[in-house]
């Protein structure tokens, strides 16, 4: 590789790791990147098959049809929506148009990591405020901010720690940020929280606010990578210009569309998430493992140590239960663990109890 050098800043990258694949055994259960345990909606599945028979031809450029249905279902005008592999994608396109070279990306300090990947890979700095009880400070996001602060991250509900900030907080965070700053709202689980917007509003009101959002936790369509966002008419323009004209598949596409028009799906996925998720808190608690309220599809189990936790994560994978440590959010004491179906938590209920009573 002799003179072929990475940009300034990409080194400083590191490769990601967890989340997907894993040892996928007959009596193994993946709780470790918050996917929904109900799967995929059948409308979708059948949506992809039959945009399969098409696979030949190169997908819309403009995807008009999904972004129309999610106006229709979010009741927002689609010619401020973007599509994106993934909200990743999104988060990415926002990094390299508005974050250079000696710009700031300010997120909270347990961020989710995209945030930071794709500041480093545009050539700008991240930069990380407090958080107070692992729960965003807006306070300490206002004080970071300098001059050449471009873009500030925040996701609500958060990952990993599921907790999440009012209304109120975000519309008074957009109101003291910096002129040149833009307030994205990552609401990737903005769905699991009954009547929550996810911040919409708050871009309509704004010009100085973005909302993203996925198809991966609540529509139960990660392997397809679907995510969108929604801004001001010339940030979708400016976005667009970075975008790759066919970024996303026709099956991605049409199985996204059956998805979000599934309501009835979706909301049984949303019930179903609440129950078995204040079912596990209560579970942990009992067995002396703490969590904060979680908003999301995933709860932050707290131990007494980083020790403790790594031994606990152990001993569940031992057990065939794949949970996510945090180390590299800041939580090296705490498990994030996503909301299975009933069975999976069921059994990693009891195998923390195992673990906690000593049976380690
Ligand atoms: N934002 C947050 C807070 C997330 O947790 C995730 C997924 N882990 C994403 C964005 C990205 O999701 P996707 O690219 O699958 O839409």
């Amino acid at each position: 590789m002799a003179g072929i050098t990475a940009q300034p800043g990409i080194m400083q990258i590191a490769p990601y790791v967890g989340g997907a694949g894993g040892d996928r055994g007959a009596n193994v259960v993946k709780l470790s990147s918050n996917e929904n345990p109900l799967g995929p909606p059948a409308s979708a599945v059948e949506a992809l098959q039959a945009a399969a028979g098409e696979m030949h031809r190169y997908p819309s450029t403009d995807h008009a049809s999904l972004r129309a249905a999610i106006g229709e279902v979010h009741g927002l005008d689609p010619e401020r929506l973007i599509c994106g592999v993934g909200s990743d994608e999104i988060i990415t396109f926002l990094c390299q148009a508005f974050a250079g070279p000696g710009d700031e990306v300010l997120y909270p300090e347990h961020g989710f990591l995209m945030y930071k990947i794709s500041a480093l890979a545009a050539g700008a700095t991240p930069v990380v405020a407090p958080e107070r009880d692992r729960v965003v400070d807006v306070d300490a996001l206002l004080e970071a901010c300098a001059e050449r602060t471009r873009l500030v991250f925040l996701a609500n509900p958060a990952n990993p720690t599921g907790t999440m900030i009012g209304e109120g907080e975000l519309a008074r965070l957009a109101e003291g940020l910096p002129d040149q700053a833009l307030l994205v709202i990552d609401g990737a689980y903005a769905e699991y929280v009954e009547g929550y917007d996810g911040g919409a509003a708050l871009v309509t009101a704004r010009d100085n606010v973005f909302m993203t959002r996925t198809f991966s936790k609540l529509y139960g369509l990660g392997g397809l990578r679907v995510g969108w966002g929604y801004g001001k008419a010339e940030v979708i323009d400016i976005l667009n210009r970075v975008r790759g004209p066919f970024n996303l598949s026709a099956p991605a596409l049409a199985a996204a569309e059956a998805a979000i028009r599934d309501r009835a799906y979706a909301e049984r996925c949303r019930v179903e998430n609440a129950r078995m998720r204040t079912w596990l808190a209560r579970a942990l608690a009992e067995h002396g493992v703490p969590s904060d309220t979680s908003c999301a599809n995933f709860i932050l189990a707290r131990f007494a140590s980083a020790d403790q936790a790594q031994a606990a994560d152990a001993f569940l994978q031992e057990r065939g239960l794949i949970v996510r440590q945090v180390g590299g959010y800041g939580l090296p004491a705490a498990l994030r663990i996503t909301v299975g179906d009933e069975e999976a938590c069921i059994r990693v209920a009891d195998a923390i109890g195992a673990f906690m009573g000593g049976a380690a």
